[in-house]
């Protein structure tokens, strides 16, 4: 008895003295993802962080005042969270709607409700007026061009999907500047409409007019469509006060944790925190700022950190030209080859149903279908672990808008894939508030992005590839 007091005392003695208490054992994929999906269910910190962000910031376009409280808010909601924050500085443009007001003139006077397009010129103070040729596609334009000049178009393309809608609004007034128009009306890119007019992103070319631009209810172009159809000259006067203002600073909002093991290998969650300057921008994209904040709190929550470092970005300027995703890009050319995934939720809060992938050439910015497949195969197993809330599906398409720059130099992109059904009719609406959001789907969504980010940076093997092209 004695002797075994005395060798515990020689032996272990010094190992006792010396130990501390043992580090938590990092829990298997399995685990951990079992917890973060619990986690992520029963919070609701996202829910109220929503709601502030709505209704008491409110709509954010670049620019504005609401744009740097939402910078300074998530800063200050991500550093409560345990997150180390930086502010990444991004130049964004000044737009400004000013007063809006287009009348249907012939063959009866009605004022219609419309949208202009984001960065869009004003008409002269006494408005301009003209009759409307309505055309269904660029081909129709083309094919009619004559008729265009010194006259309205207006772009009635019936719905395909959101991609090819977009086109009109994007590409719609110098198109119809080239045929010598005065001004372009864009039928809104959405499915169904409840007379709401949808605005977005324009584009004027080098060398061409610019022109105004307005969106109109899928009502009103069908309105006027028929009334064209059936041989009456419809006219329309637009007085219309958009003007643009120079640049402003902003800020891309950048919260860490640090991985265990490979701190420098970085998983990022994306969202972008700028929104159309009507309604909230709750679905778009307030809900997948704070999917991607709640992600980051309940990583950050975790006993053990992840293997990889998780960095949530909010980025500052998505719908004006994308300068928070590419200023982001730019900052940070020398780690991409260290970036292993960016993934982003900008497509609403309705039921997640899984994740798109893009996979890009490094050198040429091409989808490589082939990488993209590998990638779609080394992930395909943990899709199980997003069974619980139904959100399994892998396919090959776009990812998302404010990561496309990092994708397109061969960093792994993922989109949180939803049902978009309830997105469209409301996306870049005065209707996208908060009471659209419906709290056991957002939860959903919080639980897509916080799985997905937990699988990413804990899997044993990175995702497959790209070659980062060498610096230049
Ligand atoms: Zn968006």
């Amino acid at each position: 008895m004695t002797l075994l007091i005395l060798l515990t005392l020689l032996g272990a003695g010094p190992t006792l003295a010396g130990r501390r208490a043992p580090a938590p054992a990092a829990p298997s994929l399995e685990e951990g993802a079992a917890q973060l999906m619990n986690d992520a269910l029963l919070a609701d910190e996202a829910w109220g962080e929503l709601r502030y962000l709505c209704d008491h910031i409110g709509h954010r376009l670049a620019g504005s005042v609401g744009l740097e409280q939402a910078v300074a808010w998530g800063a200050r909601e991500l550093e409560a969270d345990g997150l180390g924050v930086t502010l990444e500085p991004v130049q964004v443009p000044v737009w400004i709607r000013g007063e809006e007001r287009v009348e249907l003139l012939a063959p009866l006077e009605r004022r219609l409700d419309v949208l202009t397009l984001g960065g869009s010129v004003g008409t002269p103070p006494g408005g301009i007026e003209g009759e409307v040729v309505v055309v269904g596609s660029f081909d129709e334009l083309e094919e009619r061009g004559a008729e265009a000049a010194g006259k309205i178009v207006l772009f009635d393309d019936p719905w395909v999907d959101y991609g090819q809608a977009v086109s009109y609004r994007g590409r719609g007034a110098a198109a119809a500047a080239k045929q010598g128009a005065i001004a372009a009306l864009v039928r809104s890119p959405t499915p169904i409409s409840l007379g709401t007019p949808h605005t977005g992103g324009m584009r004027y070319e080098e060398g061409v007019p610019e022109i105004p631009a307005v969106a109109v209810t899928l009502e009103d172009a069908a309105w006027m469509r028929r009334l064209a159809a059936n041989g009456e000259a419809v006219r329309v006067r637009l007085q219309l006060g958009a003007r643009r203002e120079g640049e402003a600073a902003s800020h891309n909002v950048v919260g860490q944790i640090e991985g265990r093991e490979h701190p420098e290998q970085v998983v990022i969650l994306a969202c972008h925190l700028d929104s159309w300057d009507v309604g909230q921008g709750a679905h778009d994209d307030g809900a997948g700022c704070v999917a991607a904040m709640e992600a980051g709190r309940l990583l950050a929550a975790m006993p053990v950190a992840p293997r990889r470092s998780v960095r949530v970005v909010l980025y500052a300027n998505e719908e004006f030209g994308l300068s928070g995703g590419k200023a982001y890009a730019a900052a940070h050319q020398d780690e991409l080859g260290q970036i292993v995934a960016a993934v982003e939720a900008d497509t609403g809060a309705g039921q997640p149903l899984g994740f798109r992938v893009d996979m890009r050439a490094a050198d040429s910015g091409e989808r490589d279908e082939a990488l993209a497949a590998q990638v779609v195969a080394a992930l395909q197993a943990s899709m199980a672990l997003l069974q619980p809330i139904d959100a399994t599906e892998l396919e090959i398409s776009w990812s998302g808008a404010d990561i496309s720059p990092l994708v397109k130099l061969g960093v792994p992109g993922l989109g949180l894939k939803h049902d978009t059904s309830g997105y469209w009719p409301i996306h870049h609406t005065r209707a996208d508030t908060f009471d659209k959001i419906d709290p056991a789907l957002l939860a959903r969504n919080v639980a897509a992005m916080t799985v997905m980010g937990w699988i990413l940076a804990e899997q044993p093997e990175p995702l497959p590839r790209s070659q980062v092209p060498p610096e230049q």
